[in-house]
């Protein structure tokens, strides 16, 4: 099973900043930001390049609940990214969807 289901299921103990039904975020475990969540969905798909039209809705919560992650860490003061890795040429690494959220940079 893939590291991020692995966490998802809480097989490997992880502090969730958030879960829901179809989500959980929490902090990456290398930073790049003074604040760096990843945004994971719980179900399985590899990535943006997989995903089918089905997915659309899971995809428009992730960046919906990016957002919303945003504002309580206050990062829509000062702007933030939102980035999805796609694929090795892309930088992605693990081969579960996630999107990043990075920012508090002063
Ligand atoms: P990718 O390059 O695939 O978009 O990003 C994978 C991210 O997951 C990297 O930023 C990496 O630091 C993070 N990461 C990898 N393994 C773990 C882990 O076990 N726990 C946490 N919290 N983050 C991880
Ligand atoms: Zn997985």
């Amino acid at each position: 099973m893939c590291i991020f289901c692995q966490i998802v299921n809480k097989e490997i103990p992880k502090d969730f900043t958030f879960e829901d039904e179809t989500l959980v975020a929490f902090k990456d475990i290398n930073p790049k930001a003074p604040v760096h969540l990843l945004i994971v969905a719980k179900k399985h798909i590899e990535s943006v390049i997989t995903i089918k039209e089905g997915d659309r809705n899971l995809i428009a919560e992730m960046v919906w609940r990016a957002k919303l992650l945003a504002e309580e860490k206050g990062l829509d003061k000062t702007g933030y990214k939102l980035i999805f890795h796609c694929g090795r040429g892309g930088g992605q690494i693990i081969d579960h969807i996630h999107l990043h959220l990075r920012g508090g940079w002063k």
